[in-house]
C-alpha cells in the first residue's frame, strides 16, 4: 500500500496534533491553576534576563553572561510553575518591601518627564517630600508650602 503524502498528512494530525490547538486559552489557564504566575519578582527576573542576553553579544566572555542569564530565566521558570505559593509570595512581599525606596523615585521620575513643562517639583528642605506645584515664570522668587508638614521655603524660579 502506497501512502500518498496527502494520507501521511491525515494520519500525522490525527495522532500527534488531534485537537491540540482546541482550546488552548482554556487548557493554558486550566495547567496555571494553582501555580505562582508572573508577578513583580518575576517581571523583573525576566527583565535581567533580556538585559544579560543582550550584554552577552557585546561584552568579553560573552558565554558566560548567557549561562547567567540561562540561570536567571530557570529560576524565573521555577517561580513561575511552582505550586508552594506562599514561599512564593512571601518572597515577592521581601523584594517589594526591599526596593519601596527605589519604586517611589522611578515613580517620581516619571511623573517629573509626565509633568514636565506644566508642573515643577521642589524638595521640602524640611520633611524631604516633594511638592508640585504648577510651573512659575522664570527669575522670581516664590514661596511653596509643603503640603505634609505646613513648612515654608523660598525658591529661585
Ligand atoms: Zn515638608
Amino acid at each position: 500500500m502506497i501512502i500518498t503524502s496527502s494520507r501521511c498528512d491525515f494520519i500525522y494530525r490525527s495522532f500527534f496534533m488531534r485537537n491540540f490547538f482546541n482550546n488552548l486559552a482554556y487548557k493554558t489557564s486550566a495547567f496555571m491553576r494553582g501555580r505562582n504566575g508572573v508577578d513583580n519578582l518575576n517581571r523583573l527576573l525576566s527583565g535581567i534576563t533580556i538585559v544579560l542576553l543582550i550584554l552577552s553579544c557585546f561584552v568579553p566572555y560573552g558565554r558566560y553572561v548567557l549561562l547567567l542569564a540561562l540561570i536567571v530565566e530557570g529560576y524565573y521558570l521555577f517561580r513561575v510553575l511552582s505550586k508552594n505559593l506562599y514561599k512564593r509570595q512571601q518572597e515577592n512581599m521581601k523584594y517589594m518591601s526591599m526596593t519601596t525606596g527605589i519604586r517611589k523615585k522611578l515613580t517620581l521620575f516619571k511623573n517629573m518627564f509626565r509633568d514636565n513643562g506644566v508642573y515643577k517639583y521642589y524638595k521640602c528642605p524640611n520633611c524631604h517630600s516633594y511638592v508640585r506645584i504648577r510651573k512659575p515664570p522664570r527669575g522670581k522668587k516664590i514661596a511653596v508650602s509643603c503640603y505634609k508638614c505646613h513648612n515654608e521655603f523660598i525658591k529661585r524660579t
